[in-house]
């Protein structure tokens, strides 16, 4: 072997070290980019006590990094909820009907994925034959991955991604992150759903009296700082003392339920409905002059009075007074002078007969 020949294949294996190294120092770079990112993905999703945003959140950190154009997530969204809706989706044409029956919590997917908690390529999960059935129900969302959602013992959610916008498979570094996303999203939505529950009345799942306080206190603030109308409904229900000794605590107990559902399902999202007493609920309506508290107090008023509320053999009625105040930074020194002029509102109401609405002008 000539001197020549031995320097050549020196320089070969030189080059062939250095783009070794080069290769490693790029995985390397791309794992330091994920860490990051998973990092400041923690940080955002556990500072992040909204659910909506939160569930959003996680969405788009999904089509960011992983590069996809369509991404659902399921979750139980009510406390004891035993089913998973399609709670939000990204990058569909058509939006999913709202609460969607998609799985049960004891299905076979859902216990299967509790015990293999890694991101599972659609595929092979179709082709296992027990998870067949559950995954038809997935097909409309046209999944590539599967990436379950587990903290503790339990899969308490899970985020379907469509397929990559660069035709590839998705690596084993994005599934190792996607791993990651998950036990974050995981913990996130399990601390979201704990505020949740302690923000919320059990009975009728409207906010309780304290967290009303608050939310009506930075409603006035932002109305200060934008200048924008708020208007406050405060509502009884008519004679439910007499109604209690005729059906029982316990009958009264259901239209206090069908009432606040009544409620919860008429409003908009940004409105704050909460149970400001026994059986006095209370709404906070930002961005909104008394007109148009009046037209949803109307609206309310018109839905409890048609509605048959259960628990007899014959369906049961009752009627509800409520009292509107828009809120007045000249007459309104602080959210307790709010809320008395909705309720002498509601006075009113109750004294011109019940069954109505009145407003404060
Ligand atoms: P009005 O039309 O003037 O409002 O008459 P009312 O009988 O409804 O009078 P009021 O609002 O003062 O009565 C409140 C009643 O609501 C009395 C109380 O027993 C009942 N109540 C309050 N909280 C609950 C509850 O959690 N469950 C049931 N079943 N009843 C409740
Ligand atoms: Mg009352
Ligand atoms: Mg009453």
């Amino acid at each position: 072997m000539n001197s020549q020949t031995v320097q050549s294949e020196k320089s070969t294996k030189i080059k062939g070290n250095l783009d070794m190294y080069e290769k490693r120092i790029a995985l390397h770079e791309r794992k330091i980019y994920d860490l990051k990112n998973l990092i400041s993905l923690g940080i955002s999703l556990s500072s992040n006590l909204n659910f909506q945003s939160l569930v959003e959140s996680i969405l788009f950190s999904c089509m960011g990094q992983m590069f996809v154009d369509r991404v659902a997530i399921l979750l139980q969204v009510d406390i004891d909820e035993p089913n998973y809706y399609i709670h939000m989706s990204k990058g569909y044409d058509e939006s999913f009907p709202d609460r969607k029956i998609i799985l049960n919590e004891n299905s076979s997917l859902l216990r299967y994925l509790a015990k293999n908690p890694d991101p599972r390529p659609f595929g092979q999960l179709k082709s296992t034959p027990s998870l067949v059935i559950d995954c038809d129900k997935l097909e409309i969302l046209t999944p590539d991955l599967i990436v379950p959602m587990k903290s503790k013992n339990a899969v308490n959610g899970i985020i379907v991604l469509g397929k990559k916008m660069t035709g590839e498979e998705y690596s084993e570094s994005e599934k190792e992150f996607l791993v990651d996303l998950g036990k974050f999203a995981a913990i996130a939505v399990e601390n979201s759903r704990l505020y949740l529950m302690a923000t919320l009345d059990r009975m009728t799942r409207l906010y309780i009296h304290h967290y009303f306080q608050e939310r009506l206190l930075e409603a006035i603030k932002r109305c200060k700082r934008t200048n924008t109308p708020m208007s406050l409904i405060m509502s009884d229900i008519d004679h439910f003392k007499k109604f209690n000794d005729r059906y029982g605590h316990q009958q009264g107990d259901i239209v206090l339920k069908e009432v606040a559902a009544i409620f919860r399902q008429s409003i908009r999202s940004i409105d704050i409905p909460a149970r400001y007493g026994g059986e006095e609920f209370a709404i906070i309506l930002p961005e909104t002059a008394l007109a148009d508290a009046i037209g949803v107090a109307s609206r309310l008023r018109k839905e409890v009075e048609a509605h048959e509320f259960t628990g007899q053999n014959d369906p049961l009625h009752v009627t509800i007074s409520l009292g509107i105040a828009q809120y007045d930074p000249e007459r309104d020194k602080d959210k307790s002078d709010l809320i008395s002029r909705a309720d002498t509102a509601l006075y009113r109401a109750k004294n011109a007969g019940r069954n109505r609405v009145a407003a404060y002008k």
